[in-house]
């Protein structure tokens, strides 16, 4: 054991100057032992063996002995070093544009030299363009030479020596009990000897003998590899699982939806039936609310499934029971018909009770921001629908006893936290006698239920290891009589027609939304594009109203244009990316997304989500513009087919996780690194499925060497799963 487990290598005590390569393991994240072991090769270089030069063949990387033969500085056509080496079976040509007299003294004539580079051919016969050079002789390494990621600041030299170090000192004795270990031999495909240990696996995947399998450790399916994957997942599976199990020693609210109580009045005054769908999830919710554990509950389902009645009939339950309900959305625009619909439904069913709805945004004025505050205090507010103002430090709520977080995705894990944390004054632990919903106990303490919702679902891979401590509902099934929106690709010389398009859904009552891109991040130009698009549209549509939507605009000017909008009066509306979200206009037919190719895949499916809402034939137009005189990359032209082909959102995420892997599609849950470094969903399901049995084992009968294998793998990390 070194005397600072935590120190990098050779570090001096802790209030030393760090040097610069110290500094930069830091940054890679290279502080314990144990996360220099895990540092592997990008890939290896062979300097195991010599190659006769006569055998080598071009564009193969060698390493080969001779001696100089020739050496000479050139100044055509620049300034070079061109020295002849000779192995007796052939000669080769060095070439060097950078060098320093030690080196051309190296390589004068006589000198024996080893040399490593790729051979290339040409006009002046086999060449190496600056190879890797030292004296001749000397030991050939009987293992290969590991190439390690790293930074500028941080030389591979370095690097190796401490990893070679961290992997010498790191504690890598064995955590996996003799039953798991079983479980897994069986599972480790293409085991020919025995399983790996962790510490062999480490050394083989470090320095891997010379007649190894490249394919095998390139493509990561090697035993070793297999060995550290399982470990990973095992790491996750655990940490995750011990999250859940945390959260099921904590003390919620039971809630219970009384019989003629605001629940079941709620749904007698909706204007629509229930999809069974919708019938099914709420069961599973209203389960959950029952239970004295917080429900930690993701309510997954596509665009326009429907997802806001099923959070308001979960509120009514909560409301019901004589506790608060909060309902955080990622917009003002979102917030604000969550509220409108929330109201109208609900706002006659509290108004006896002598309850009400608040209101929380950022932009609100001082005066109506703290009547909110008050009812919200006191408790006469029974739902409060905001944006992230509703987590702010002056929110004290009453007795808050479920949370509802619309488009999780879009929030960070603190925030989560942050609205898991507002359960009031007395946020200690019931005392298990006192678990009820009575309104009277207004302010015990305990932990809100947490429900969250996306209509971004997680493919089940994903689902089964990033997400298996949450418990997950799915609506799959639309309201009925939608009819399905057809998506349309074109190129952007075709806008005329796409205009005339406009026109002619606009004079059959219909209304459009045009939706313009980020272009280069830069807000301003952003802005300017919205607004030159906007006038354009305006002067060929003559005679309808079109209106403008950006980010920069005040509220009060968003929610002037989005009500004449909502009311039918405006014809189109020309938008950047803040309709994203949750807009609802069953009116609206056609969508128009301009530079549809700088959109993500699901980002163009959600504002596709926009049409489609009502009974009318909705059509979605994907315009592109390829790059000047190119055509469109692979990635863009892979998104546009799929959004072309499928309706499905289940179907898109699949192909987004395809597309871009797993570390984009799941934003802020991975913040706190818990991304999965060596496992690949896509062909470790089995690993998956083992770690997952294995991790529910190890933590009811090894809780001492669980523990010892989540900090080994996730150090700190793990916090960030529970949230
Ligand atoms: P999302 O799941 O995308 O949040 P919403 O909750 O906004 O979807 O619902 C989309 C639209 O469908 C809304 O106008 C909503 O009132 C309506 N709706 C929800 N459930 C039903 C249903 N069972 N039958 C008919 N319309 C419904
Ligand atoms: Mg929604």
């Amino acid at each position: 054991m070194p005397a600072q487990p935590d120190a990098p290598p050779g570090a001096k005590p802790a209030q030393a100057v760090l040097s610069a390569p110290q500094k930069a393991l830091r940054k890679l994240g290279l502080v314990r032992d144990i996360d220099l072991a895990l540092h592997l090769p990008l890939r290896y270089e062979d300097e195991t063996r010599i190659v006769r030069l006569s055998e080598a063949r071009e564009g193969e990387v060698v390493q080969v002995e001779g001696a100089v033969t020739h050496s000479e500085v050139s100044f055509r056509p620049r300034r070079q070093l061109l020295v002849t080496l000779d192995d007796g079976s052939d000669t080769c040509t060095l070439r060097f544009f950078n060098f320093f007299p030690s080196q051309q003294k190296m390589l004068a004539v006589g000198a024996r030299i080893r040399v490593r580079g790729e051979i290339r051919g040409g006009f002046m016969g086999r060449t190496m363009m600056h190879p890797a050079f030292h004296l001749a002789g000397g030991e050939l390494p009987d293992a290969l030479t590991p190439v390690y990621p790293t930074s500028a600041q941080l030389p591979q030299a370095y690097l190796r020596k401490a990893v070679a170090s961290g992997l010498k000192r790191a504690d890598l004795s064995e955590t996996l009990p003799p039953d798991l270990l079983r479980g897994l031999e069986g599972v480790v495909r293409n085991a020919e000897g025995p399983l790996f240990t962790l510490r062999d696996a480490l050394r083989y995947l470090h320095h891997p003998g010379p007649d190894v399998s490249m394919d095998a450790l390139e493509d990561r399916s090697h035993p070793a590899w297999q060995r550290l994957k399982a470990e990973e997942l095992l790491a996750q599976q655990l940490s995750q699982l011990t999250a859940k199990r945390e959260r099921d020693a904590l003390v919620a609210p039971t809630l219970l939806a009384r019989p003629g109580g605001l629940h079941e009045q709620l749904l007698a005054v909706l204007p629509f039936a229930l999809t069974a769908a919708q019938r099914r999830v709420g069961e599973e919710i209203a389960r959950d609310l029952a239970r004295p554990v917080p429900m930690h509950r993701l309510l997954q389902g596509d665009v326009g499934s429907g997802k806001t009645v099923v959070a308001a009939l979960a509120a009514a339950i909560a409301i019901d029971s004589g506790w608060q309900c909060a309902l955080m959305a990622p917009t003002e625009i979102l917030a604000e018909q969550h509220f409108a619909k929330l109201i109208g439904w609900l706002e006659p069913l509290l108004a006896p009770l002598g309850k009400r709805v608040a209101w929380l945004t950022g932009s609100q004025k001082k005066k109506q921001r703290t009547e909110m505050l008050a009812l919200i205090a006191s408790g006469e507010a029974a739902l409060v629908v905001g944006t992230h103002a509703v987590i702010q430090d002056q929110v004290q709520f009453r007795n808050l006893a479920l949370a509802i977080i619309d488009e999780q995705h879009r929030f960070g894990v603190a925030q989560r936290l942050a609205l898991r944390s507002k359960m009031g004054p007395g946020s200690q632990a019931l005392p298990t006698e006192g678990r009820s919903g009575d309104a009277q106990r207004a302010t015990d303490g305990g932990e809100p239920h947490l429900l969250m919702m996306t209509a971004t679902p997680i493919p089940r891979t994903l689902a089964m290891s990033y997400y298996a401590d949450l418990d997950v509902s799915t609506i799959d099934e639309l309201p009925p009589g939608r009819t399905p929106i057809v998506t349309k690709v074109m190129s952007d010389h075709r806008r005329d027609e796409v205009i005339a398009r406009i026109g002619a859904q606009v004079a059959e009552g219909r209304q459009v939304y045009w939706v313009c891109p980020l272009i280069e991040e830069s807000e301003v130009l952003d802005l300017s594009n919205a607004t030159q698009t906007h006038a354009d549209l305006s002067a060929a549509l003559p005679g309808v109203l079109v209106g403008l939507l950006h980010s920069r605009m005040a509220p009060a000017e968003k929610k002037a244009v989005m009500d004449l909008f909502k009311a039918g009066q405006m014809g189109l509306l020309v938008s950047t990316t803040v309709i994203e979200v949750g807009v609802d206009v069953p009116n609206a037919s056609l969508m128009v997304i301009e530079h549809a190719e700088r959109f993500g895949l699901s980002q163009l499916h959600q504002l596709r989500g926009r049409v489609g809402r009502g009974a009318a034939a909705s059509a979605c137009v994907l315009l592109y513009s390829p790059p000047e005189g190119g055509r469109l990359g692979e990635t863009a032209r892979e998104r546009l087919k799929a959004m072309a082909e499928t309706n499905d959102g289940f179907e898109i995420a699949r192909r987004d996780l395809e597309i871009r892997g797993p570390g984009e599609f799941m934003g802020s849950r991975q913040s706190g690194a818990a991304m999965l470094r060596f496992a690949d969903l896509a062909t470790d399901g089995h690993l998956l499925d083992w770690a997952r049995q294995a991790a529910a084992q190890m933590l009811t009968r090894h809780p001492e060497a669980a523990e010892k294998h989540t900090a080994r793998w996730l150090g700190t990390k793990a916090e960030y799963l529970k949230a």
